[in-house]
């Protein structure tokens, strides 16, 4: 059996390694998956092992994916959920009537729509801002002082990137939170918490599990003791928006490749940005690699070791040219989400219409296949 590490690991090797993991029972390689709903208590009448009572608040399975991410996030503690949008709304519950949040504007519709609907419902104030604007960041925070500010880097679909370190400053100085969605940056490329941010999300059916089988959601914290974190964790236990064993198992054997994976998915957006942004039917490529991106020098210092697998782009010719080439596409499933293995391709428009999204807009998630075999696909299908 080989012995703990002694130095501080790399996160490649957390992720092979699952942070160490061995099953206790089996001494296997791969933890066993825990269906059980509930735990004998001993003699005494207190839990026979490591605390359990029942798995609403005692997830084997969950702690195990939970242990991994808080790892690879540099986070103090990390909490599952059953989807992303259980874990954004993990967050907003904590949320007394009365309060002020900011929101950042135009990212994933989703999330926008969904804490617009809680906020009215809460008499919550929400005010909207441009993010990537660290200025109107800064202003929308010293006029409304809010007590929570959610940004999202880099947003989907505009794959604006956000100054994470300034919103922090900003909100910080009026005593308010800041939590960021990491979801299309993953822990590989941008360490949200190490840049001030106070709770990072990610919508964990994305790149951290990476095969497009199981939706979850997670929150990783900087404070396991601050009250916000305490009153999500409170929530969880209670109102029981708990991830299911199986579903945390395969999230924990998704997140072994996680560094390989979000390489390579970077690798080829990155090639695949490159080649569309000299394209004749392309009006516009949106991915922060590209130098003449509008926060590619801010990218550059916040990310490291590449941008991330969404890529969008303005097809010339409108709605129909783009929906043209989506059906000439035969690599790219023509479907939603984005960091599987697999290459996908969305029309936005077609989902939201009224966001302002242009209407030729197509959005890649890049998965891990040859990035030649996806750029011949591309050039078929745009005709060049
Ligand atoms: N955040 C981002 C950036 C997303 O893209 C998504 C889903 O597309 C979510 C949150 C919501 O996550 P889920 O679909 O797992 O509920």
């Amino acid at each position: 059996m080989s012995h703990k590490p002694t130095r501080p690991l790399k996160p490649a090797t957390l992720a092979a390694q699952a942070n160490g993991l061995i099953d206790d029972g089996t001494g296997g390689v791969v933890p066993a998956i825990h269906p059980a709903t509930t735990f004998v208590r001993d003699d005494t009448y207190a839990p026979a092992v490591g605390g359990n009572v029942y798995s609403r608040s005692h997830a084997p399975n969950a702690r195990m994916a939970e242990d991994v991410l808080a790892q690879l996030e540099g986070a103090e503690e990390a909490l599952v959920f059953p989807s992303g949008m259980a874990a954004v709304a993990a967050v907003f519950r904590t949320l007394p009537a009365g309060a002020s949040v900011l929101l950042q504007s135009q990212i994933y519709w989703g999330t926008t729509a969904w804490i617009r609907d809680f906020c009215t419902r809460r008499d919550i104030t929400l005010i909207e801002v441009e993010a990537s604007d660290s200025a109107a960041f800064a202003q929308a925070c010293a006029d409304h002082s809010p007590s929570l500010a959610w940004i999202e880097t880099p947003s989907n679909p505009w794959l604006r990137v956000v100054d994470i370190a300034a919103c922090a400053q900003a909100v910080h100085d009026r005593g308010g939170l800041l939590v960021a969605d990491m979801t299309t940056a993953t822990p590989v490329l941008a360490r949200a918490l190490s840049f001030g941010a106070d709770i990072v999300m990610h919508s964990a059916t994305k790149a951290l599990n990476g095969h497009s089988d199981v939706l979850a959601g997670a929150l990783c914290c900087k404070d396991a003791g601050a009250a916000i974190w305490q009153a999500i964790r409170l929530d969880r236990d209670t109102a029981g928006a708990v991830l299911g064993p199986f579903e945390a198992w395969l999230l924990l054997r998704g997140m072994r490749t996680l560094p390989l994976r979000v390489e390579r998915m970077s690798s080829n957006a990155q090639k695949l940005a490159e080649y569309l942004s000299d394209h004749p039917r392309v009006e516009a490529v949106l991915y922060p690699g590209l130098p003449d991106h509008p926060t590619h020098a801010l990218a550059c210092t916040q990310m490291q070791g590449g941008f991330g697998p969404l890529l969008s782009f303005v097809v010339k010719g409108g709605a129909e040219a783009a929906l043209g080439a989506v059906a000439r596409l035969q690599l790219f499933h023509p479907a939603t989400s984005l960091g599987g293995v697999e290459s996908l391709v969305e029309h936005r428009h077609t989902i939201e219409p009224h966001t302002g999204i242009p209407e030729g807009l197509l959005r890649l998630s890049v998965g891990i296949e040859d990035a030649g075999d996806l750029i011949a696909d591309l050039a078929q299908a745009l005709g060049q």
